[in-house]
């Protein structure tokens, strides 16, 4: 049997790893994960919606997501018609490039960002152009000059990931006017409920016409990364094609639950976002006090530039019990992401950096 020879060529995605396969191969009883921008309290006000589903198990869910795309519909503003959910947002980025691409297409992307829209990307058949960051944030104005007629998709994560970096309202707008209709903009906004309040409005220059699809997640400040589910708003045309192309069943039945449930809890959210906040400026704090360099982020993890190797220090927090993100497979060597944990998990990090860095360095 032969295989698509291009599939050869692509890394297979690493994800953070499980709090239970650390457990289990270093035989450890606790273990803190702060590698993959998780918020650190699952929403257990959800655990009545979700029983109450159970009922329902041996039936298929309702492939429409009716009720959820109702009330996502009515609170951001889009129609119907607009709306697709993905199993995780992952899913969506990978049913649009399954949609526009044709072999030999090109996509634009950053470097290094989210590593799913080059994977996938090039599963599709499309050329990857890279555009790398300038001062670790998307650098727009390369990206423009990137555009050709092959160009089909840009992509870009906002905030980004792993940088943490954004794109305010006015850099998005002047941005946009230089991009030709025929090619899609994706923005990416996994982690926009945590962004300042200059963050653009993406919605807004979709129901300006501009060709632009937005995607968006439960998994970060809904809590619901377990459950795998994310949603997108297009164009009607778009949106219609996408729904065509994916599976009948891509959503299940605890997730339209959880989701819609979610959606209704605004004290959640708001627990979420100040605690990511509170926590983000005790990290500053310490990591300043370790002499570290780390970018300010709009988002729930920080980037950290250890300034040298970090396989070393990645492999001795996780001794201890701390699972961060060492990012050489990003081709940032000497830098780690750490997400925003629960307090303790917090000072216990940087307990062990600390350690690290007098010890072992
Ligand atoms: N986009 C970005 C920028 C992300 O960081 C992530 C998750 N790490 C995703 C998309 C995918 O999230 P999910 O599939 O859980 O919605």
């Amino acid at each position: 049997m032969t295989y698509r020879k291009e599939l050869s060529k692509i890394n297979t995605y690493k994800p953070g790893k499980p709090i239970e396969e650390v457990k289990r191969s270093l035989k450890l009883e606790e273990v803190y994960k702060l590698a993959s921008n998780e918020i650190p309290f699952p929403p257990l006000y959800l655990r009545k919606a979700i029983g109450e589903e159970l009922k329902n198990i041996s039936r298929y869910p309702e492939s429409n997501s009716f009720y959820l795309r109702r009330a996502l519909s009515k609170k951001i503003g889009a129609r119907e018609d607009q709306i697709i959910f993905g199993n995780g947002s992952d899913e969506l980025i990978t049913l649009t490039l399954k949609a526009l691409i044709s072999k030999g297409d090109e996509v634009v992307v950053a470097y290094p960002t989210f590593l799913i829209y080059e994977i996938q990307a090039k599963i599709a058949g499309a050329n990857v152009v890279r555009v790398p960051l300038k001062n670790l944030r998307y650098s727009l104005e390369e990206i423009v000059k990137k555009v050709n007629k092959k160009t089909k998709i840009i992509f870009i994560a906002n905030p980004d990931n792993p940088t943490g970096t954004y794109l305010n309202a006015k850099e998005i707008k002047d941005f946009l006017a230089k991009i030709p209709k025929r090619v899609l903009v994706f923005f990416d906004e996994a982690y926009f409920e945590f962004a300042p309040k200059d963050f653009p409005s993406t919605l807004k220059f979709l129901k300006k016409g501009y060709n632009i699809m937005v995607i968006r997640t439960f998994s970060k400040v809904y809590g619901l990364a377990g459950l795998r589910i994310g949603y997108g708003v297009a164009t009607r045309r778009l949106a219609g094609i996408l729904n065509k192309i994916r599976e009948p069943f891509n959503i299940n039945r605890f997730a339209q639950v959880a989701a819609l449930a979610a959606l209704k809890n605004k004290g959640f959210l708001r627990k979420v976002i100040s605690h990511v906040k509170g926590e983000k400026k005790y990290l500053y704090k310490e990591l300043k006090k370790c002499n570290l360099l780390f970018t300010e982020s709009a988002t729930n993890f920080i980037l950290v530039n250890f300034q040298r190797d970090v396989s070393r220090l990645c492999d001795y927090l996780l001794k201890q019990g701390i699972i961060v993100r060492g990012l050489k497979g990003w081709g940032l060597k000497n830098f780690f992401r750490v997400t925003i944990g629960l307090s303790c998990e917090n000072k216990k990090f940087i307990e062990c950096l600390n350690n690290y860095l007098r010890k072992k360095d």
